[in-house]
């Protein structure tokens, strides 16, 4: 408790809704390669084939390398000793660096979630969060009534990040107060899973691990990277299409693309209303692509045999999360292969909405499981370190800002 406290005073961080940052471990690792440099990390087998061609390599030198990149996440140059010396030298001679993002700061929950801020090479920073034992919900499996088992956790989910900031302003998300500052390469979004793995000491696909694409960002709004980041992750980290799931605030013709993408995770769509009037208040690319709009291309996505679509809502207390409004979200997705993944608002600093009270989770769950559609709470993770999204990079620049403010006073 103490330590927590010279914490937030440390970062002069408010308590939110009666919560506080209970751990910082770890700060400032410098990050691997230089802005100037040329990363390696992001590039797939055809770049590496056509780069060591231009150093007239033998060809399994592109092999060797991508085994480097994604099996055994080196960091640096030096570190892939399948390499000779020269090669390594003559890479970094001109210009070539790993390009790893490296772990800024790192913030450990209560309950196991671990909140990392990762530094890009230019400095700017991104959210990725692991979870042990999953975030209680993307496997709708009914395992997220998390049973207690013996071993430290029997499966993680690495959420990711696929934008510095996001330009789709729902009203309820910390990110989208951030503004949208840019969008993260495929090896910015790789290197987040690859710092986390390394950090945690896994390696899929030993260990179990699941991905959500659930970080900072609309990752549609960065369709090409986020795509050739999946392909990465499958062929080289080793985590199957399976067990990762990308969620959209509903880009719909991405969503039609991603349906035709040979190699594509699980798709979530956050839904947060049950009409359209409300779901552009607090959704505004809803006036762009209404709820008539995302549901027809939800009905004719292509699922694989025993896949489900997942709806994600978003309960705001006396907003969203009446009875009521249950039933209009039972009517929306009617004839659906799809599951609905309830949270509670996660509050933050300028987020003008309030968290329901369980009861209402409940009731509100209750009248979609009753019409048979599968309804999962999700549980909240972390909420000590501010694991909402873009809740951790938003509440370190507020208290930033307010730090500033005082000493200018
Ligand atoms: N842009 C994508 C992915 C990032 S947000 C999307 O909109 O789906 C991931 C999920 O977190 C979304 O379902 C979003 O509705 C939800 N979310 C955002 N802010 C939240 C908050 N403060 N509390 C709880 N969930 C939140």
């Amino acid at each position: 408790m103490a330590r927590s406290a010279e914490i937030c005073s440390r970062w002069n961080i408010k308590k939110i809704g009666g919560f506080a940052l209970s751990d910082r471990i770890e700060t400032n690792q410098a990050p691997m390669t230089g802005p100037s440099q040329k990363p390696l990390l992001g590039l797939n087998h055809n770049e590496l084939d056509a780069l060591i061609d231009e150093f007239h390599e033998p060809s399994y030198r592109a092999q060797q390398v991508f085994e480097a990149l994604y099996r055994q996440r080196v960091e640096s140059l030096e570190q892939i000793s399948t390499l000779p010396a020269s090669l390594r030298r003559e890479l970094s001679e001109r210009g070539y660096g790993i390009g790893a993002p490296a772990i800024e700061s790192k913030f450990q929950s209560l309950d196991g979630t671990v909140r990392y801020l990762i530094a890009c090479t230019d400095g700017q920073t991104v959210e990725t969060v692991w979870m042990p034992e999953g975030d209680g919900g993307e496997a709708g499996d009914g395992s997220e009534a998390g049973e207690e088992t013996s071993r430290r956790w029997d499966r993680a989910t690495v959420c990711v990040s696929s934008q510095i900031g996001c330009a789709v302003d729902c009203q309820f998300c910390l990110t989208a107060q951030l503004g949208m500052k840019r969008n993260l390469s495929a090896g910015e979004i790789v290197g987040q899973v690859c710092a986390v793995l390394r950090d945690q000491n896994v390696s899929p696909p030993r260990d179990r691990i699941n991905l959500v694409f659930m970080g900072m960002g609309e990752p549609f709004l960065n369709y090409d990277n986020c795509m050739k980041a999946v392909r990465l992750l499958v062929e080289g980290v080793g985590i199957p299409e399976s067990r990762m799931t990308l969620s959209t605030a509903g880009i719909v013709p991405r969503i039609h693309d991603f349906g035709a993408e040979p190699v594509r995770p699980k798709l979530a769509i956050s839904l947060n209303a049950s009409n359209d009037e409300m779901r552009t208040q607090l959704m505004p690319i809803n006036k762009k692509w209404n709820l008539a709009l995302l549901l027809e291309v939800a009905r004719t996505f292509p699922l694989r045999p025993r896949e489900r679509l997942t709806f994600e809502y978003v309960l705001l207390a006396d907003i969203n999360d009446s009875p009521e409004h249950a039933r209009q979200v039972v009517e929306l997705v009617r004839g659906l292969r799809a599951k609905v993944n309830l949270i509670a608002l996660n509050p933050g600093p300028g987020i003008a909405f309030g968290t329901p009270q369980s009861d209402r989770v409940l009731a509100f769950q209750k009248v979609l499981v009753s019409a048979g559609v599968p309804a999962f709470i999700r549980r909240p993770r972390g909420r000590d370190i501010y694991a909402a999204c873009g809740q951790l990079k938003r509440t370190l620049e507020v208290s930033a800002a307010e730090s500033r403010m005082v000493q200018l006073g």
